[in-house]
């Protein structure tokens, strides 16, 4: 029986390859390197699991420093001598001493180590991740890309040079004139794709409804995300009455709890899933089997993660009928994804069938890209 006899913890600076804005402000761009916290799960019989998440405090609270002292001190101490594989164990322990309340607490810490457990799981019993949660129904995942905010004519012909991608998130800024503006230079300039209009919080309810109003001629739009702050469920709930497409919530539910409640109040039509803020992939798993159960359309997605959180998003999708191309970014904003043997043609990804996540990570580039954190 497989131990759990070491966990390493390393706060990796990667840069991106362009500049990345959403509406609650700023990403990332080429000069500023983006915190990816990856984690390193060794057995005392030689396997070993890893995990990852990006810590981005101005979309959720968790940073760098507080990720990693999580870890370190609260979560590692739980996990050794443990059996991977007893993951429900595991995973009351780290709940018991980490109480969700609320909401979820801590859930790209809690995250980044469930990603490691599930790929050591794999490991062990020799499968890939997807057949852990009843095996995959897609080999190939095609993918969405964001569009960072920036004038109609820069993100349009981002648009064009990403062809033949076929669905684009649009990031928008909350002024109905000037993102009326974005989404119709980029509908010009890929007219087939499909557009996800993501605004990250930015605008009030009334406001919202103005931009639906403005764009309502583009059949390709499929929704709004998160039109207005994510607490702000009633004023989801008002622009969900009087829009003609689709909304969609994805700050505003972290949780399977959060997508019951979301559910009994009818603000929501679609919901946006990622493993960040799911606390891992069962949870996120959970909020699909909430989802279906109440007519809620599933949308995939994840927080620029490099390659160790997008396989695993992979892995996950690919049990489940996403409606739109699933927005894992990695690939156009990132350097690198410091991971070897993922399969990406035309905007396409192969799911892995190797044992766990099914690729080989880059521990050279990891190891020589640290971030200085005092945690
Ligand atoms: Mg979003």
């Amino acid at each position: 029986m497989s131990k759990i006899s070491k966990i390493e913890i390393y706060p990796t600076a990667i840069a991106m390859k362009d500049v990345f804005t959403i509406g609650t402000g700023f990403v990332g761009d080429p000069d500023s390197a983006g915190d990816h916290i990856f984690v390193k799960i060794t057995t005392d019989d030689g396997y070993i699991g890893w995990g990852e998440q990006r810590a981005l405090p101005s979309w959720s609270y968790e940073t760098t420093e507080s990720i990693t002292s999580t870890i370190r001190f609260h979560i590692t101490p739980l996990l050794l001598g443990k059996n991977p594989l007893n993951q429900n164990e595991i995973r009351s322990l780290i709940n018991h001493a980490l109480k969700p309340a609320v909401s979820n607490g801590h859930p790209f810490a809690k995250a980044a180590v469930e990603i490691a457990l599930y790929d050591l799981c794999g490991q062990i019993l020799n499968v890939p991740i997807h057949t852990l949660f009843g095996g995959k129904r897609h080999n190939q995942i095609p993918l969405s890309y964001a569009l960072s905010i920036d004038t109609p004519e820069i993100m349009a012909l981002k648009a064009k040079a990403l062809s033949p991608c076929t669905c684009f998130k649009v990031k928008v800024a909350g002024i109905p004139t000037e993102d009326e503006e974005r989404i119709l230079a980029i509908h010009e300039a890929a007219p087939q794709a499909k557009l996800w209009i993501d605004a990250n919080q930015s605008y009030t309810p009334s406001n919202a409804l103005d931009l639906l109003k403005r764009v309502e001629d583009i059949r390709e739009i499929y929704c709004l995300e998160q039109p207005v702050s994510s607490q702000d469920w009633f004023g989801m709930k008002r622009v969900r009455e009087s829009a003609p497409i689709a909304i969609a919530i994805d700050e505003g539910c972290f949780t399977y709890y959060d997508l019951g409640k979301i559910a009994r109040l009818e603000c929501a039509d679609a919901v946006v899933l990622k493993i960040c803020k799911s606390s891992g992939l069962l949870d996120c798993f959970k909020s699909v089997n909430v989802a279906e159960a109440n007519a809620i359309e599933l949308l995939g997605s994840g927080l620029t993660e490099a390659g160790v959180g997008f396989i695993a998003s992979v892995h996950l999708f690919s049990t489940i009928d996403l409606v739109l191309p699933a927005e894992l970014n990695a690939p156009v904003f990132l350097d690198t994804m410091a991971i070897e043997g993922v399969d990406i043609v035309d905007h396409v990804v192969t799911v892995p069938d190797g044992p766990g996540l099914g690729i080989t990570v880059n521990e050279d580039y990891i190891r020589e890209h640290p971030l200085t954190t005092n945690s």
